[in-house]
This record gives structure tokens, C-alpha cells and sequence, in this order.
């Protein structure tokens, strides 16, 4: 019997929106919206980003989350992992008996057919996927349609020989799912590059040849296995995570161009390169309201709410640090008083991620009265925490 796939929801919409709005709404949230994105206090003036907080991706995964746990309360329900990049969702979700398979006690090996498994909101790799349908659980699939339309397009490179080059996080759960769509033909490949500086790497690689052996060192885990640059660099597509810098992704996708136009020449660009713009949507408009909060008002501090492993929330405060002093922070807890913040400094392009860790700032607010404060928040951030943090940074300044 192929297993139960569930991918448009489980019929308990009505059923787990009280839950849902309880869990995550935010009436300030709501009041400040109405109010022009502004809110006033005693010595603070904050204006919020007209985009910000939960896309329409990590809203449906939550809502299918909330379901299942209804629909099979008597059964065990998993999630692979993280359902989204937000500590406070995922403790929600413990909370109401949903395992995570990622946890150490945990394993895929004690699944079985009566189990439930909830696909997060960037999708699995096709070799989970496949232990989970040989298994024979139930399958919830909150896979977002963005994604899954990166994938459909890396996996017609693969179909017409181009290997996909994919600008992401190696390490990112949706790039290793993205990467492994372009194994599912024969002869597919990917690459993926993290920045511009990797990017001109494999454009050099691409106009004057060089070392494979040098090249494989430096992409380590980040190229398919038997990936051979001097082969494989012939026919390239481009990709995204759909999280990533929007600018940087269209610069690197023009970079590419450029190396194969000037290695193969401008007629035969059509066989041998492809882009599509992979950013999302709500991730791009996320970008552009924060550009356009930053335009419009002199701001003091830029606030950031995000998973520090959300790759769309250090983005943004990527955006926001060339403009204004930001701290870029996991909670409301964060605030820990007006003069001290826990927070995660914005990384430089090419650093590491993983080798960043929490900092502590003091004398962080500006002694000027109001104090101008930005405010956004990831794809991944619920209603309810911002509305939180809007009310620390008041009840801060309104102490004398
Ligand atoms: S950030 Fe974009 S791709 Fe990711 S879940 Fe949200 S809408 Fe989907």
C-alpha cells in the first residue's frame, strides 16, 4: 500500500484556528498596523516594517502542524526537525506531544507504518522522503509551493544536462533538499555557492580552467559526488534558496553569465546557461519593506526578531546593519533591560554561520528621548512575539 500523503491540509482548518490565534495573534501587533505602522509611548517612537513575520509558507505549515496533531491524536506525530526556524513555534509544538526526529532520543529507524511524520516548510531531500515512504507512515507535507517550484526547475536542468548551480547555504536543510532534486535524473549535478567570493571562484574555474583537485578542496561538500568542474561547469543553471539576499542572487546569476558568455561566447549562451528568479515572494517583500522603512525614517536602532538559524531574518539584518546600529535577536527575552541586549551580530558575507555565537551588548539604546526604533521580523516570527518585544522596549523606556 503506497502511504497517506496529506499535502492540502487535513480537513480541521476550522477546528485549530482558535488554537492557532491564541497561540500566535497579537492585538498590538494589530493596533499598530492600524495606526500607520507606528507606535508612540513615553520616550519611544517605533516604526514597524510593512512586510514582516510570517509568510504565507511557514502560516500553512503551521496550520497542517496544528491538524495532524488534532486529526491523529491517538498516534505518535513527528516533525523531521525544526517546522520552521522559530524557538518559540517549535517549543509550541512540543508542547502539544509533537516529537522531533531530530532530537538525539529520537530516531528514523524506530518509525513505524502507524506514524505520522510532518515534512516542514523547505521540504525534505529525496532520500528522506523515500525512508519515510518505505516505512509506510502517514506523510504531512507542508513542503511550501516555492519551493517546490525551485525544484521543479532544478530538476528540468538536470533532465536537459545543466548542472544546477545553486546560491544558498550548503548546510541549509532547503538547499541539501533543493541539491538532491538534481540527482533524481541520471547525470544530474549541482554545485552550491554562498557568496560572491565563492561565486568568482567557480567563474574563474569556468573562463581559465585550473586545478580540479584545488576546486573540489574548496567546495568540499557543496558539489555532487563525482563532480568533475572542468565537465560540469559546461552547462549551467542557476538557483536560489528562496531565503536569500534577492541583490545578491541576481549578481551572482549575472556573474555566472558573464564567465560562460566570455568562456563560450554570447550565441551560445541559450545552450549553456539558464536562470529563474527563485527568491519568494514574501521574502523579497520582507527585503523591500525594510529598504523602504529605512528610506523613510531616521532611525536610532533597527530591531530584528528571528531564529538566529533563519536565514531570511539574518538577511534582513544583513540589509539593515549598512544602514543603522541593529541587533538582530532570537525573543523578547533578549531585551533583557534598557541597558544591556543579547543578540547575534551580523555576519560578514563568507563567515561560517555555525561559528557565530551569541553576543552581549550594554549601553545599547541611545540616551536621545524619543528614541526612534525600527522594527521587523522574519518569515518565521509570529504576531505574538513581536507584539511582545514592542512592549519590553516600552515598559523599558517608560521606567524613569
Ligand atoms: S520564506 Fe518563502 S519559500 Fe520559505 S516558507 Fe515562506 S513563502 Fe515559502
Amino acid at each position: 500500500m503506497p502511504p497517506l500523503i496529506f499535502r492540502k491540509g487535513l480537513d480541521m482548518k476550522a477546528a485549530v484556528a482558535g488554537a492557532l490565534a491564541e497561540d500566535y495573534h497579537s492585538t498590538l501587533v494589530d493596533r499598530i498596523k492600524q495606526d500607520d505602522y507606528t507606535y508612540t509611548a513615553p520616550g519611544l517612537v517605533l516604526h514597524l516594517a510593512r512586510e514582516f513575520g510570517f509568510c504565507y509558507g511557514v502560516d500553512r505549515a503551521v496550520d497542517y502542524a496544528y491538524q495532524a496533531r488534532q486529526r491523529f491524536a491517538g498516534r505518535r506525530v513527528f516533525l523531521t526537525g525544526e517546522i520552521i526556524h522559530n524557538p518559540h513555534v517549535n517549543a509550541k509544538l512540543r508542547t502539544s506531544g509533537i516529537r522531533f526526529l531530530s532530537d538525539a532520543s529520537e530516531s528514523v529507524e524506530a518509525l513505524t507504518p502507524d506514524d505520522v511524520v510532518i515534512l516542514p516548510a523547505f521540504g525534505v531531500s529525496v532520500g528522506d522522503l523515500e525512508r519515510f515512504v518505505s516505512i509506510g507512515c502517514t506523510l504531512v507535507d507542508t513542503t511550501c509551493g516555492s519551493v517546490l517550484n525551485v525544484w521543479k526547475n532544478v530538476t528540468r536542468y538536470a533532465r536537459d544536462g545543466f548542472t544546477a548551480v545553486i546560491h544558498g547555504k550548503v548546510h541549509h536543510e532547503e538547499t541539501r533538499a533543493t541539491a538532491s532534486q538534481a540527482l533524481t535524473c541520471p547525470g544530474g549535478r549541482y554545485l552550491v555557492v554562498l557568496d560572491r567570493d565563492e561565486a568568482a571562484l567557480a567563474c574563474d574555474h569556468i573562463r581559465h580552467g585550473g586545478d580540479p583537485a584545488a576546486f573540489l578542496h574548496r567546495f568540499g561538500q557543496a558539489v555532487s559526488e563525482g563532480f568533475d568542474p572542468d565537465r560540469d561547469l559546461q552547462r549551467i543553471g542557476l538557483a536560489n534558496q528562496t531565503t536569500m539576499l534577492m541583490s545578491e542572487s541576481l549578481e551572482i546569476g549575472e556573474m555566472f553569465r558573464a564567465a560562460m558568455r566570455d568562456r563560450y561566447g554570447e550565441a551560445a549562451l541559450p545552450d549553456r546557461y539558464r536562470a529563474f528568479d527563485t527568491i519568494c515572494s514574501a521574502t523579497q517583500e520582507r527585503q523591500d519593506a525594510v529598504i523602504a522603512l529605512l528610506d523613510q525614517h531616521e532611525l536610532d536602532v533597527m530591531i530584528v526578531v528571528g531564529g538566529y538559524n533563519s536565514s531570511n531574518t539574518c538577511n534582513l539584518a544583513n540589509i539593515c546593519a549598512e544602514r543603522v546600529a541593529t541587533y538582530h535577536i532570537a525573543e523578547p527575552a533578549c531585551l533583557v533591560s534598557a541597558g544591556e541586549i543579547r543578540y547575534r551580530p551580523v555576519v560578514p558575507h563568507g563567515v561560517p554561520r555555525q561559528k557565530v555565537s551569541e553576543a552581549r551588548a550594554a549601553g545599547w539604546l541611545p540616551s536621545r528621548r524619543p528614541v526612534r526604533v525600527g522594527l521587523t521580523a522574519g518569515a518565521s516570527t509570529p504576531n505574538n512575539i513581536i507584539g511582545e518585544v514592542v512592549r519590553r522596549m516600552a515598559g523599558f523606556l517608560a521606567e524613569p
